[in-house]
């Protein structure tokens, strides 16, 4: 087949032979699949040339925008001087160790050393034996429970979705493992009830403390978190939520994980979420905006009081992959990151496009059908409401959400919608006038549900 006919017909082989994640692929194959073709700067085209604003930078990840030909000529050079080495028995690759100083100088002085992965599941699996190992390491092997969050997002291998709090996840293959509990998400606007959102925000990180005493302090081992659930729809916590989760934290000396999978890299204004929050963690499981998607590479962000245990007590660490470390991969990576030093992105986020993009997009809380729509940096939820003054929901909330995402769409904005709520995550690039265009283009999106869903 020559590669003009196979273009052609690209949606007929996909069918044939390529099975989506997290898809129901015979559905996807009744209304076919969209192919994207090419890329620049805050913009997708595809097949058919239609441009559309990523209002998601891909997955969350393309954080320095696309077609940056200063990362595509450093992974161009590391693949002609070294395509591949492993870190496993006593070497490393320039660009490996390199990577992990560039991390930690922007981690602050908390954290030591980086551990490599190919991807953010791989981190949490990671840092999963590494909590364990710790607490074995110090004489408390039954130190080990993990307590994680209903509606929480860590991936998708064994461990990942098992940290997860994804229900529909676990239903497929017999999950949670043992050794994972869940406790409540701080989503106000749906579970907060009559209390205001900083007595809720308490209650929430409450359910940590009674977790803890319920399964004794001396069982559990770490308790992880994203500084703003992403997947599960931007929950922004309360503002009381965070501080009383650290306080729990080290009461009962559990280690505190934050998975700035999303987070990271300057997402919120700040190098990593933890920052935003003030938070000390002792493991950081990151990806995405790392290499801003341009290669798959993510790592565990390791705490001095973690590493000197790993490292100078715990002997082996029996763990790695074929590819922690990779050098074409670390190699996007550093290119990726002196990008966003050297254009200040971290600061522009936390300066201007942030505040702005929050004003716009609180903007949309005027809107019949909106709820709420908050914001921290250039990462946005907004809630769906069919009643806004009582906070209820569409009665089949997941499709108001569908309704919006495919409008926008229709009429070139691409946005995700997690049940009934819409999310932003544009690439940090994103300008001022493109974010009215975002936020224009979304409104349109509202006025359709607004038309033609009842309420
Ligand atoms: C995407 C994501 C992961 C999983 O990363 P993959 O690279 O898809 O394995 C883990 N945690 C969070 C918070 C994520 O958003």
């Amino acid at each position: 087949m020559n590669a003009a006919h196979a273009r052609s017909n690209i949606g007929a082989i996909d069918a044939a032979h390529h099975m989506h994640p997290f898809s129901d692929m015979k559905k996807l194959n009744a209304d076919g699949t969209r192919i994207i073709q090419r890329a620049e700067g805050v913009h997708i085209f595809d097949n058919h040339g239609k441009k559309y604003l990523d209002g998601f930078a891909g997955l969350w990840c393309v954080n320095v925008g696309y077609g940056r030909k200063e990362i595509t000529d450093a992974v161009m050079r590391q693949m002609n001087e070294l395509p591949y080495y492993n870190t496993f028995f006593g070497t490393t690759t320039e660009p490996a160790t390199l990577l992990a100083e560039k991390i930690i100088s922007h981690a602050g002085p908390r954290f030591s050393h980086v551990f490599f992965t190919g991807s953010g599941s791989e981190a949490n699996d990671t840092w999963f034996r590494m909590a364990r190992v710790y607490w074995k390491t110090l004489g408390h092997p039954e130190k080990k429970v993990i307590i994680s969050r209903k509606n929480g997002y860590h991936g998708s291998t064994v461990a990942g979705a098992s940290l997860g709090g994804m229900k529909w996840m676990h239903e497929q293959g017999d999950l949670p493992i043992p050794g994972v509990v869940h406790i409540g998400q701080p989503y106000w606007y749906v579970e907060g009830g009559d209390l205001s959102p900083e007595e809720f925000g308490l209650r929430a990180a409450g359910e940590l403390e009674e977790k803890i005493l319920e399964l004794g302090a001396d069982k559990v081992a770490a308790f992880v978190a994203e500084p703003i659930q992403g997947a599960g729809g931007v929950i922004i916590p309360p503002s009381t939520y965070w501080p009383e989760i650290a306080r729990i934290c080290k009461k009962y000396d559990i280690l505190l994980v934050n998975d700035e999978v999303i987070c990271g890299f300057g997402r919120l204004g700040t190098w990593f979420g933890h920052q935003y929050y003030g938070l000390e963690p002792d493991l950081c499981p990151i990806a995405k905006g790392l290499s801003s998607g341009y290669l798959p590479i993510g790592g565990v962000m390791v705490s001095k009081r973690v590493a000197d245990v790993l490292i100078n007590e715990a002997g082996d660490f029996n763990h790695g992959f074929t590819y922690s470390g990779h050098p074409v991969c670390a190699a996007a990576a550093l290119e990726n990151l002196r990008i966003i030093e050297d254009e200040k992105l971290v600061e522009r986020v936390r300066d201007d496009t942030g505040p702005y993009f929050a004003k716009a997009w609180k903007s949309l809380e005027d809107h019949e059908v909106v709820g709420q729509a908050e914001s921290v940096g250039l990462m946005g939820g907004l809630q769906l409401a069919a009643d806004k003054t009582t906070r209820r929901r569409y009665a089949k909330p997941e499709d108001a959400g569908v309704v919006v995402r495919n409008h926008c769409l229709k009429n070139g904005l691409v946005l995700r919608a997690t049940n009934d709520r819409m999310l932003a995550s544009p690439p940090l690039i994103i300008t001022r006038a493109e974010i009215d265009e975002l936020v224009t283009t979304l409104r349109g999106g509202l006025d359709h549900l607004r038309d033609t869903m009842p309420r």
